[in-house]
């Protein structure tokens, strides 16, 4: 059954959800998805692939042994542990089990461009992997903090998930970021501004934006319809919701 909106606006549209998570986050947060909730829902507003992640990596590949098809996971790592976790970082790399890496430097209280984050990002330049860092929150996740964490590590591919977030002076400086440079991809969850989507596709380029959704902090109807209003044509909204993220991934 097509679900349509009553705007006219096909919610089946072909996805990559480039940002969702499954597990409890308690606390402020009060949102849980599991794996099998997820991949019931997926289907319903067109979503082929989810790229997920939490902070206790176990529950991740969990989820994606169960649903290898649906299910994609990123090792989140909090730098600021020290040593151990670029061990952690290259083991998960050995055993083929990541498609990336999670960095949060909110949730783990670092700043984003911190010496604690250089070693995995060696890794991942090594290792041709993208690295997904949160942002939008002073003072560890500001756009600034990610454009330099990109400068330092040119061949390390980023995508600054959120691109800004809430606050609109961050999600301008999300734009100006990736249009500096190129080894920057913008993700837009959570960003108020459906016209910035636009601009970003137009300023920074067809290929560097991509859609998620954030589940289960937010739900796929209201992420969606954001960028389905955005003034982008059926053809760039294909880029953002499905195309641009596959081929990011590099998945056939
Ligand atoms: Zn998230």
């Amino acid at each position: 059954m097509s679900q349509v909106a009553k705007t006219g606006i096909d919610l089946n549209r072909p996805k990559i959800d480039a940002h969702a998570h499954v597990g409890v986050f308690g606390s402020w947060c009060g949102v849980a998805i599991t794996a099998q909730e997820m991949a019931e829902l997926m289907p319903q507003y067109g979503i082929e692939k989810s790229i997920i992640s939490y902070p206790d990596n176990e529950v991740a590949l969990a989820a994606q042994k169960a649903y290898p098809d649906k299910l994609a996971a990123l090792a989140w790592l909090n730098p600021a542990l020290g040593e151990g976790v670029a061990q952690e970082f290259e083991g998960l790399i050995d055993r083929r089990l990541v498609v990336g890496l999670k960095l949060h430097p909110l949730f783990n209280a670092y700043v984003a461009d911190d010496e604690c984050v250089y070693p995995l990002m060696e890794i991942a330049a090594q290792k041709d992997l993208p690295v997904f860092v949160h942002s939008g929150h002073p003072p560890f996740s500001l756009p600034w903090s990610i454009g330099q964490l990109a400068e330092k590590f040119p061949k390390t591919r980023l995508v600054m998930v959120h691109m800004g977030h809430g606050h609109g002076v961050y999600i301008q400086s999300a734009i100006e970021t990736a249009i500096k440079r190129d080894n920057v991809w913008l993700e837009c969850s959570g960003m108020p501004m459906h016209t910035k989507i636009r601009e970003a596709y137009q300023r920074v380029g067809s290929e560097r934006l991509f859609w998620g959704s954030d589940l289960p902090f937010h739900h796929y109807a209201v992420e969606i319809l954001r960028t389905e209003v955005s003034g982008l044509s059926p053809k760039e909204l294909d880029d953002v919701f499905h195309d641009n993220a596959k081929k990011f991934m590099g998945w056939k």
